[in-house]
């Protein structure tokens, strides 16, 4: 099995990780009723996408 010539220091893998992170979730508004929701998605709030309803949102009372 092949074994790495150097050891990496603790320094130089935290430097390397400095770029992994976490992305933001891309947030857009429903042009409908106006919730945030994710984009190309069908609004979880007004079920409409593209000015197309595509299922009725039963609101619990
Ligand atoms: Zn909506």
């Amino acid at each position: 099995m092949a074994v790495p010539k150097r050891r990496v220091s603790r320094t130089r893998r935290d430097k390397r990780r400095t770029h992994y992170k976490l992305q933001t979730q891309n947030i857009t508004r429903c042009p409908k009723c106006g919730e945030p929701k994710m984009p190309h998605r069908v609004c979880p709030f007004c079920g409409e996408y593209k000015g197309t309803t595509y299922h009725v949102i039963v609101t619990k009372k």
